[in-house]
């Protein structure tokens, strides 16, 4: 009830496009924190479909929200109805975040720059290291992206060959050759090539739908190819300890799950949207409980 008396004719809007969303947390991360830091804002989501997209970034514009989140099936379809798109959105191919500032929409991904401070904050540093990353749909190319433009040297991507696949070669031969950074896409089902990347490698990410549930007794990367030392992320969050992470704890491997990602990439929103600074361990509390 206290929320719903906390809005007033100058509230300010921001909110989440997607379907399904129902299931969403970023409404309960984004609405403590608008609370918590006297922020006078609401969050809110809208069911949306690629075909609604021209109307609905229109009157979002128009009618002066401040911005908005995009999931899925709208991450890869928006960048064509926005004004401008930052380096990192038009080079992944995808928006998950929207500015509207001075009658411009402008689309950004924070994917990426959230994975890669969430693995900043659990401590690992990423210039001139090599990543293998399993996975390479919206999530698995928001990542090899921002780590390429942090200064990653290399990194070795493993996805089935699926419908993925082919899009990720073309993708990583851009990026390569935009940044300098060593790309190579393999096919998951080359056991030996995945063997020595692992071997080499200074953090194994997985960013697959594997290990997510129903998925949630798999990993794609077998306990033995995690070697002492290397550090072992994850893109998913359901459930919050998923197989490689709690395989990499027991193997005393230096790990950061992926609830941080999510955690960061709803910072970095808010920075972009409002300039303040989520409180993230507090955030943390609300959405884990
Ligand atoms: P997507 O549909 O765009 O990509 C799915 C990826 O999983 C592809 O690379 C596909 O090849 C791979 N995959 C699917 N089934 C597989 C299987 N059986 N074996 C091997 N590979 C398989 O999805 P996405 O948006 O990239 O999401 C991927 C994961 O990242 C999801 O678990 C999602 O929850 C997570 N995610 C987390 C955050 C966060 O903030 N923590 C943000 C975005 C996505």
């Amino acid at each position: 009830m206290a929320e719903i008396e906390r809005i007033t004719g100058h509230t300010h809007l921001v909110g989440l496009i997607a379907n399904p969303i129902r299931h969403s947390k970023s409404p309960a991360m984004h609405n403590a924190s608008f609370a918590q830091q006297g922020v006078d804002a609401a969050y809110l989501v809208f069911e949306t479909e690629p075909e609604d997209l021209p109307y609905v970034v229109e009157a979002f514009k128009r009618t002066g929200v401040d911005g908005y989140n995009v999931s899925m099936p709208n991450k890869m379809a928006i960048g064509q109805y926005l004004d401008e798109l930052t380096d990192a959105a038009r080079l992944m191919g995808a928006v998950n975040c929207v500015v509207n500032k001075d009658g411009k929409s402008v689309g950004h991904n924070t994917d990426g720059a959230g994975f890669m401070r969430n693995l900043k904050e659990c401590g690992f540093e990423c210039k001139g290291k090599k990543m293998v990353l399993m996975g390479a749909g919206g999530a698995g190319s928001a990542i090899f992206v921002q780590a390429a433009l942090d200064g990653m040297a290399q990194i070795d991507i493993f996805n089935p060959k699926d419908s993925f696949f082919d899009g990720a070669v073309e993708r990583a031969a851009k990026v390569s050759e935009e940044t300098g950074c060593k790309i190579i896409v393999h096919d998951l089902a080359d056991r030996e090539a995945l063997k020595k990347a692992c071997d080499e490698a200074d953090v194994l990410v997985n960013a697959s739908k594997v290990g997510m549930k129903p998925m949630d007794d798999q990993s794609l990367i077998p306990a033995e190819f995690i070697k002492p030392g290397v550090f072992v992320a994850d893109t998913v969050y359901n459930p919050q300890e998923t197989l490689l992470i709690k395989t990499a704890k027991e193997k005393g491997n230096p790990v950061a799950p992926g609830i941080g990602m999510m955690l960061w990439q709803g910072a970095i929103g808010e920075k972009l949207w409002y300039d303040i600074d989520m409180d993230i361990d507090y955030i943390r509390g609300i959405v884990t409980e």
